[in-house]
């Protein structure tokens, strides 16, 4: 049983997975058990250049992202598990939590963030009912979001990136992912609010 399961790997998954794993030292989170669906073929990072992004530099691809940000993970959090060459299938109700399916395994998690992008392609067995058509995209591009209120669709239930309604800017998007983890933080520390900061050390 995860305490977190984030499914999606491109910007809002990867930077909220990123800062719920950084949370590891602080003691609501120290024994939680976070998990990732390391999917990326279809983030649409896959194609992108970024040249506008603070921090980044110019000409890097969005491919590279995908890849640094993965080992990123995996160096300075690696209780984070990642789960590779896996696809959700379904995310149900189970228990009190949910159960989410792939094409090769099943899980049980009592949170789930879901953050698969905007496109409609969307055949997710228990997330269908809460599609709506994209708010903030031109509606001949057929994007959709997850109703949602700041991020949440229900308890235990989250939506991140693009697929939360927010137009498509990886800073956006990556912003969306680490509100998400700031907010299921806040929930473990029992609902007073939190966040992750690491300082330098002067001596
Ligand atoms: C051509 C192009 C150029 C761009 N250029 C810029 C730019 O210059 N500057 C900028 O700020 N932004 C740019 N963007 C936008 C940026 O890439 C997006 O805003 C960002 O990737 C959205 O993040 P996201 O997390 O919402 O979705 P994504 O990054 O698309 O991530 C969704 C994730 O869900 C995974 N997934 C999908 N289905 C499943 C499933 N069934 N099971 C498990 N996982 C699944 C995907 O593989 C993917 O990893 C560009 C986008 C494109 C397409």
């Amino acid at each position: 049983m995860y305490d977190a399961l984030i499914i999606g790997a491109g910007a809002s998954g990867l930077q909220c997975a990123l800062v719920l794993g950084s949370a590891i030292k602080a003691p609501y989170a120290r024994d939680k058990r976070i998990g990732i669906v390391m999917h990326q073929k279809s983030s649409h990072l896959q194609s992108a250049l970024l040249n506008n992004v603070l921090g980044i530099a110019s000409q890097t691809s969005g491919k590279d992202i995908l890849i640094a940000g993965k080992q990123q993970l995996t160096t300075n959090y690696p209780h984070v598990e990642q789960i590779t060459s896996e696809k959700v299938i379904a995310v149900e109700d189970h228990q009190g939590g949910y159960k989410i399916t792939t094409n090769k395994s099943s899980y049980h998690s009592k949170i789930v963030v879901i953050a698969l992008g905007y496109t409609d392609l969307f055949s997710i067995k228990g997330l269908l009912e809460f599609v709506e058509p994209h708010a903030l995209s031109p509606l001949e591009k057929n994007r959709i979001q997850l109703k949602n209120i700041q991020h949440k669709i229900k308890p235990g239930l989250y939506v991140a990136g693009t697929l939360a309604g927010w137009r498509s800017q990886f800073a956006i998007a990556a912003g969306s992912g680490a509100q998400v983890a700031t907010d299921i933080l806040t929930l473990w520390n029992g609902g007073k609010h939190t966040k992750v900061h690491d300082k330098l050390v002067t001596s």
